[in-house]
């Protein structure tokens, strides 16, 4: 039998197509957005298991067909789970190998943060479309290397701000970019978790997670700073805070900063191994919106200053991402989370980190509109 997936895959690579036409709706068979994009995912973990690979089962534009583990168990798991061709697996060492696998068109790299810069190098050497998760990498310098390695070979390149694609993220947007509520002045926002469990995770080990709080959580919050007003900081100053420094040997706890933007407005972040916030708000000339929770999953919850809910329907953010990323490399519609968006957020981080270790010395910021989407 011919599964829709095999069929789109025929599409996809053109032989076969015309044998197929007669088995299927014209309409399906002539549409460009019938064509379905192959993705593996990099890294087996928590988040591919959880979220990433369940969502790609519901994409309408890509969907699973490869995956890069390191741990050999884990093959056939994901063999069996979701049909994927014993072709279609590849270790950290044979990684390389995937350029001359034409079922593969996006590389999806989901491990450590210090591991991305290196795998989306590679992919983008391989000739696929690369998605890096956030945070994008452990430097600036990293990110310039990715978005260089992704130019040269000409190959798409997304970071995993799923948030982008959601849509009361992008319903902030829109009030900020049409001003029912007048200029926004101020923003305030929070992400963070307490994180207690396994002294030993990655991301308390700064080698690997490239920071703590702030390059984990705290790129939701600088993310809302900037889509809660529509502009990028020209400054920030920055404080940690510290209450558990035997678990929190190596990373950052708690961080607050603070921003200035180009039209006036102030802006305030917090992110934190230590609390669970989850946090957005906007102040306008004549009104208010505040998400709660604002970046988790979902759903999301908001509401505004006139008593209104903003209320979507709930989907998953996975695979909104997904699709949107697999819609700019089939339609060339707009690039939902570039790697300038991801290169952008690793400089503010870097100036946070640097204003802390300076004693909160007020750092300049000159971005322009570096990054910044819809
Ligand atoms: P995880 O610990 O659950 O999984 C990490 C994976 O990397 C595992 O499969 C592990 O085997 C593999 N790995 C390879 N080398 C490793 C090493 N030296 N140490 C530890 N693990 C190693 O982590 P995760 O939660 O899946 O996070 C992976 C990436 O995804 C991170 O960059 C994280 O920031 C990002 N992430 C993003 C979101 C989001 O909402 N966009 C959510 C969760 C995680």
């Amino acid at each position: 039998m011919t599964t829709r997936r095999d069929f789109n895959k025929t599409m996809i690579k053109g032989a076969g197509a015309a044998a197929l036409m007669s088995t299927f709706p014209l309409s399906a068979a002539c549409a460009p957005q019938s064509k379905k994009l192959g993705v593996a995912l990099v890294g087996l973990g928590s988040y591919s298991t959880y979220q990433l690979a369940p969502a790609l089962q519901d994409t309408q534009h890509c969907y699973l067909t490869g995956v890069v583990t390191g741990t050999p168990v884990k093959e056939k798991q994901w063999a069996d789970k979701y049909g994927i061709p014993t072709d279609n697996i590849y270790n950290y060492d044979n990684f390389d190998a995937i350029a001359d696998n034409d079922d593969i068109d996006i590389v999806y790299v989901v491990l450590p943060n210090s591991m991305h810069a290196e795998f989306c190098i590679r992919a983008a050497k391989a000739g696929k479309h690369v998605i890096c998760e956030k945070p994008m990498a452990i430097s600036v310098k990293e990110c310039d290397d990715i978005i260089n390695a992704c130019n040269a070979a000409g190959v798409k390149l997304g970071v995993g701000y799923r948030l982008q694609s959601e849509p009361y993220t992008n319903e902030i947007k829109r009030i900020v970019r049409e001003k029912p509520f007048g200029e926004v002045r101020f923003v305030s926002a929070e992400a963070g978790y307490r994180s207690r469990g396994n002294p030993d995770q990655w991301r308390l080990n700064r080698a690997l997670a490239g920071g703590g709080a702030l390059l984990n959580m705290g790129v939701y919050a600088i993310q809302g700073a900037i889509y809660g007003t529509g502009q990028n900081p020209i400054s920030v100053s920055a404080q940690e805070f510290s209450t558990d420094p035997d678990y929190f040997k190596d990373t950052d706890e708690s961080i607050t900063a603070q921003f200035k933007f180009p039209n006036g407005a102030t802006g305030s972040i917090f992110t934190s191994h230590s609390a669970n916030v989850n946090r957005h708000y906007s102040a306008f000339d004549r009104g208010w919106l505040e998400l709660n929770p604002a970046n988790n999953y979902g759903p999301l919850a908001g509401r505004l200053s006139t008593g209104e809910e903003i209320k979507f329907t709930h989907e998953s953010q996975q695979k909104l991402q997904m699709d949107d990323f697999a819609r700019h490399i089939l339609e060339g519609t707009p690039n939902c989370a570039p790697g300038e968006m991801g290169k952008r957020d690793m400089i503010i981080c870097e100036a946070i980190y640097q204003s802390i270790a300076e004693g909160g010395k007020t750092i300049s910021l000159d971005l322009g509109r570096m990054g910044i989407v819809g």
